[in-house]
């Protein structure tokens, strides 16, 4: 067994590594330990908007970057139903492996151990947690950033999670699937689909030029339960590329995207703390998070250094507590509220509806829509643009924002698809 660290954290992905980072620039005692090396490459690209990069003075990381950023909320149909929403801001898509090596560098002296956990027990002070080597490591707090399917730790059941499923493929096309040096963030123009199809969860298109005639496509529901299957989202992406007259000429990658979006918060009195995915930190309107681990480190380090600073003796329970008061505070449980909310509505609209509702969302201004997205508004403005999204919506969507519409209810045996923390 290991001597005791400070702080043991469980993971290797982008929360995992952002942690260590901040725990470590706090002058802890950090010990990692992951299914696999740290430094082996993260399966999924992330995208974020530019400006929370540069607001984090990590732009330098941005493997790709797009002026030309845009949506189609329109039915595809004539020239009305084919014009572009144009967002004016720049998107982009992180090179994973220079975040991943950058945030490396700042664990100085952490070293992981390659193990998988398999239990976690609470011994007071400590805790400990055996791996499936039948190795024990000790720390006075673990923090698990192990992902979004922790089986550590405790959340109540709200019923089932919707989750974001996507479908997606990097390669040569017959034919440019988007413009020369653009992002398409949603193209959500159905005029593919037949009509069994339109009764269907909507799907999206989410698209981007790469350069050298290479181009990432990838087929989208925003958040379904049950998920939408990766063969509905391959067909449909087909179906949206051949309908415009464009094959896939080479596959050089392929994405499989399945997530939760509406995990409930942990139960906050547990002795165990946790990090991104586990921690349900995922952003539940969009599905994005690595911008709020970069913001949210940070101030989670600190909180836990300056607690063991005045209090050397605190137990796993004591540090922990603290550290879910710091992560989850309550201004950002009443935003993930909110989220939660207008989520379960965008769940409930058919096709038709949620392009309008995109449609409308895109006419706040930049900074509203921005900051809703990055949920970087403070509660009263989140309230405020929330009320001025409804204010701007036609009739026909005030009535979905307000009361739902039963769409694809009927899919989930009468269980509701979201519960409230
Ligand atoms: C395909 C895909 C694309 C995404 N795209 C974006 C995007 O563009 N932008 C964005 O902001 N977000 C995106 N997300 C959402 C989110 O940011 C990612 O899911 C992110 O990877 C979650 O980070 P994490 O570190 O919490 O978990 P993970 O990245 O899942 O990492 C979990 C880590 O824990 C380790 N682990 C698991 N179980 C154990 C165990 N028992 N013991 C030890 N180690 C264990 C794993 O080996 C891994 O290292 C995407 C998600 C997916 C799936």
């Amino acid at each position: 067994m290991a001597s005791c660290a400070d702080v043991l954290v469980m993971g290797a992905g982008p929360a995992a590594l952002c942690i260590v980072a901040e725990l470590v620039e706090q002058g802890l005692a950090v010990d990692a330990l992951a299914s696999h090396a740290p430094d082996k490459p993260w399966p999924s690209t992330y995208g974020i908007w530019a400006e929370e990069v540069e607001s984090l003075g990590m732009a330098s990381l941005l493997g790709h970057r797009w002026e030309k950023t845009l949506s189609y909320f329109g039915d595809g149909l004539g020239k009305e139903g084919d014009v572009a929403t144009q967002h004016h801001f720049d998107y982009g898509l992180f090179d994973k492996n220079a975040l991943q090596k950058s945030l490396l560098l700042r664990c100085r002296n952490v070293v992981w151990k390659v193990e998988t956990a398999s239990n976690i027990d609470f011994l007071g002070p400590n805790t400990e947690v055996t791996c499936q080597s039948g190795n024990t490591y000790r720390a006075r707090l673990v923090i698990d950033a192990s992902g979004h399917r922790s089986s550590f730790i405790r959340r109540p059941d709200h019923g089932p999670v919707a989750e974001q499923a996507a479908y997606g493929v990097v390669g040569r096309f017959s034919s440019p699937p988007v413009g020369k040096e653009q992002f398409v963030l949603m193209d959500f123009r159905p005029d593919h689909l037949n009509k069994k199809e339109l009764k269907d969860p909507p799907t999206f298109l989410y698209a981007m030029d790469f350069g050298d005639d290479v181009f990432f496509v990838e087929e989208t529901s925003l958040a379904c339960s049950p998920p939408l299957s990766l063969e509905v989202l391959r067909q449909r992406l087909y179906s949206r590329l051949s309908h415009r007259g464009i094959q896939i000429d080479e596959v050089i990658h392929e994405e499989h995207c399945l997530f939760p979006m509406n995990l409930p918060l942990p139960d906050r009195r547990q002795p165990l703390l946790a990090f991104g995915g586990s921690a349900s930190m995922v952003h539940p309107a969009s599905g994005y998070m690595v911008g709020a681990l970069l913001r949210r480190a940070p101030a989670l380090a600190q909180q836990l250094a300056r607690a063991l600073a005045i209090e050397p003796s605190l137990d796993s329970a004591d540090l922990a507590k603290k550290g879910w008061k710091s992560l989850w505070t309550n201004e950002l449980i009443q935003r993930h509220r909110l989220y939660q909310f207008g989520l379960r509505r965008l769940m409930s609209f058919d096709e038709a509806r949620l392009r309008a509702f995109f449609a409308t969302f895109f006419r706040l201004p930049t900074e509203e829509w921005s900051g809703f997205l990055a949920n970087t508004l403070p509660l009263p403005k989140l309230l405020t643009v929330m009320l001025r999204l409804f204010l701007i919506a036609p009739w026909e969507l005030k009535i979905g924002m307000v009361f739902g519409l039963s769409t694809y209810r009927a899919t989930l045996k009468g269980k509701p698809v979201i519960g409230v923390d």
